[in-house]
């Protein structure tokens, strides 16, 4: 686990409290009186609908000449989060982001091809500052126009491919499909820490040739960058000479021990434009314990295994989907749909688990018992199994929900 700069969090306390949002937040709480780890604990969370409320520039901690630019974080709804950056946030970022490329061996060498999108949010213009201050090459295409996309890809010998894994995928499929994989030079893709699975990473990694690296990172802590993977294994390294990072269990805060899954909580000690204390994530991971091979001193975190709204405890077990993803994708004659619901029925919890299948009659109940079966063995509860038929499960229109807890 990484380590509390006591004197670092104290600075950064005081300077937030130059913000309207966090004048407010903090009222009644000085920076001197966090002279403990377990007094740093005590203090409140800050969650994205907080910062919502400080719409437009109430998270601004320096005065406005100081700011060279914001950013904006995609609110699906309603009020979008404004970040702003001074110009020591953006060179910081891009220090941040110059050593993503330099643990992935990337180099001077390099020309790298920057598909994310350039704007509002952070993806783009990360990559591209991280680059510069490295010395590589930039391609700086954006996403879309797939024709393009390969043409300079092919003409400018690309070496890196920055892109999202989705958006990866799509142009591994692209190249395959016209046979053009021998005109291609990547040798190294650097990937948008969304949560994917092994098959896919494989796949993309296959078809393009490349080593893949995660990368990770939010608009609101700076963006992409703030750690990645190294040459060794799936684990991020994390820059904590930027920020602390603590991982709590989402239910009750509590901070949890190295190795146990929850919630990714961060904490800038340096950002003038924006600072933000105990700043919740919701993205779930674990701390890794030891030092890495590779060298790096800096601590780890596990990739990123889902959100923590879809994280749930029942009878001790903690269950998440991407958890449950890989269960059921072991197991012949399950589709990929399932819905998990939780209940608490005479004093109880119930887990019943949906899913479904092609299969009827006889071989239907023969599933389910393996499914049970499977559960228990690998995730430590008794569940209800549910089988229903292809098409049955309600889908939405938005990302698909599979855990319902009415417990609550
Ligand atoms: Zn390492």
């Amino acid at each position: 686990m990484t380590n509390l700069n006591l004197e670092l969090v104290q600075k950064a306390i005081t300077h937030a409290k130059n913000s309207k949002f966090y004048k407010d937040k903090f009222a009644g709480i000085e920076a001197g009186d966090i002279k403990s780890k377990e007094d740093f604990e005590k203090l409140p969370f800050t969650d994205k609908e907080d910062l919502r409320s400080a719409y437009p520039l109430g998270l601004n901690a320096t005065s406005e000449e100081k700011v060279v630019r914001i950013h904006s974080s995609s609110g699906t709804t309603g009020t979008p989060v404004i970040i702003p950056y001074t110009r020591k946030d953006v060179e910081d970022w891009a220090k941040m982001f110059r050593r993503c490329y330099e643990t992935a061996g990337i180099t001077a060498h390099d020309r790298i091809h920057i598909t994310p999108g350039y704007g509002l949010w952070t993806a783009g213009i990360g990559f591209q500052l991280g680059a510069e201050l490295l010395g590589a090459m930039t391609i700086p295409i954006g996403p879309g126009f797939t024709d393009k996309q390969i043409k300079m890809m092919i003409d400018m010998k690309s070496t890196v491919l920055c892109a999202t894994s989705s958006y990866a995928l799509l142009l591994a499929e692209e190249i395959e499909k016209r046979g053009v994989k021998d005109k291609i030079h990547l040798r190294r893709g650097v990937i948008g820490s969304e949560r994917w699975g092994e098959k896919m990473r494989n796949r993309i990694a296959n078809e393009l040739g490349v080593s893949l690296f995660d990368i990770y990172g939010l608009t609101e802590i700076y963006g992409p960058g703030i750690g990645i993977n190294c040459e060794q294994q799936s684990a991020m390294h994390m820059w904590d000479d930027y920020f602390y990072y603590e991982i709590i269990e989402p239910k009750t805060g509590k901070v949890l021990p190295d190795g146990e899954v929850g919630e990714l909580v961060i904490t800038t000690y340096l950002k003038e434009g924006a600072p933000l204390i105990r700043y919740r994530t919701h993205d779930l991971t674990r701390s890794i314990k030891g030092e890495c091979p590779c060298g790096l001193k800096f601590p780890r975190i596990d990739a990123i295994i889902g959100r923590s709204d879809d994280m749930v405890k029942v009878r001790g077990a903690i269950i998440y989907p991407s958890r449950v993803d890989e269960l059921l994708a072991k197991i012949d004659g399950v589709s990929s749909e399932y819905q998990i619901m939780i209940d608490h029925l005479n004093g109880k919890d119930i887990l019943t688990l949906f899913f479904e299948t092609a299969l009827t009659d006889e071989p239907r109940k023969e599933l389910e018992k393996t499914v049970e079966t499977e559960f228990k063995k690998d995730i430590g509860i008794r569940t209800v199994i549910k089988a229903v038929a292809l098409g049955e499960l309600e889908r939405s229109e938005k990302k698909t929900k599979r855990v319902f807890d009415n417990r609550y």
